[in-house]
């Protein structure tokens, strides 16, 4: 599980943008952070990958405290916004860089690497560079990286934003269906409601740093905590 205990963050001083966070997000569970620009996501984000100092409350990962761990003693994996593959290195490459790093033999980073290919289309494009593949390949490669590390959480933030809509009704279908697959955790970042209704297991829906409700998509829909959520869900009246 990860669990986050009254979290809050400000950078450098005044003002706070992250204020008492409480959740548990459950092994296997899809969880989606959604809000309004500027409502404190990425940083929330941040903050569970070690990305960011956590500046009140605590964040446990497992059972352990997690807030002075570094991002590589997390065992998460991160996808981001702009996808951030490496320009001069291969498909292949970029999927297996972390393993690299964690120095996994040569074999099994192969093995590894085109069994992730393989479940996400890629294996005829592996010895390409980033920039001869559409913007729906490269984020697939974004998730392969993720994915290759076989950890068992893994933070998105906004990952179909780039995409057309087409693409990214695919892919959210595409990405739920590997997360069920592997049985891995997703806390994943949007401000779009319509992805956090039809992906999410729960949805938390946060707006200037706060919490304003925790649930089950349609619980909130029908249910919402306040006219904050009602609007920004859409809520029938
Ligand atoms: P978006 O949907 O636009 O990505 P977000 O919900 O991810 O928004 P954050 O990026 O977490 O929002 O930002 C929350 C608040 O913290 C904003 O007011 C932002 O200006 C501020 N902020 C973010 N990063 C920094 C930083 N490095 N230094 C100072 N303030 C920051
Ligand atoms: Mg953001």
């Amino acid at each position: 599980k990860v669990e986050l205990r009254n979290v809050c963050k400000s950078y450098d001083g005044p003002p706070q943008v992250v204020t008492n966070v409480n959740v548990t997000i459950n092994p296997g569970e899809f969880f989606i952070l959604v809000g309004p620009s500027g409502c404190g996501k990425s940083t929330i984000l941040r903050m569970i990958a070690g990305l960011e100092s956590i500046t009140g409350g605590q964040l446990l990962i497992g059972d352990q405290v997690a807030n002075s761990l570094m991002p590589s003693e997390r065992n998460l994996s991160m996808v981001f916004q702009n996808y951030a593959l490496y320009p001069h290195l291969t498909v292949k490459d970029n999927i297996v860089f972390g393993l690299h790093v964690k120095k996994v033999p040569k074999e099994e980073r192969k093995r590894r690497c085109e069994e992730v290919a393989a479940m996400l289309g890629l294996s005829d494009y592996l010895n390409r560079k980033p920039r001869h593949l559409s913007g729906g390949q490269r984020q697939r490669v974004a998730l392969a990286r993720a994915i290759v590390n076989e950890s068992p959480v893994c933070l998105m933030d906004e990952p179909l934003s780039n995409l057309d809509a087409k693409l990214r009704a695919h892919m959210r279908a595409e990405i739920r269906q590997i997360q069920r697959k592997l049985g891995i955790t997703m806390i994943y970042v949007t401000h779009d409601q319509m992805e956090a209704m039809t992906m999410g297991d729960r949805i938390m829906v946060l707006n200037k740093g706060e919490v304003q409700q925790v649930g089950h998509p349609l619980d909130i829909y029908n249910h919402p905590a306040n006219p904050f959520v009602a609007t920004f869900i859409g809520s029938p009246p």
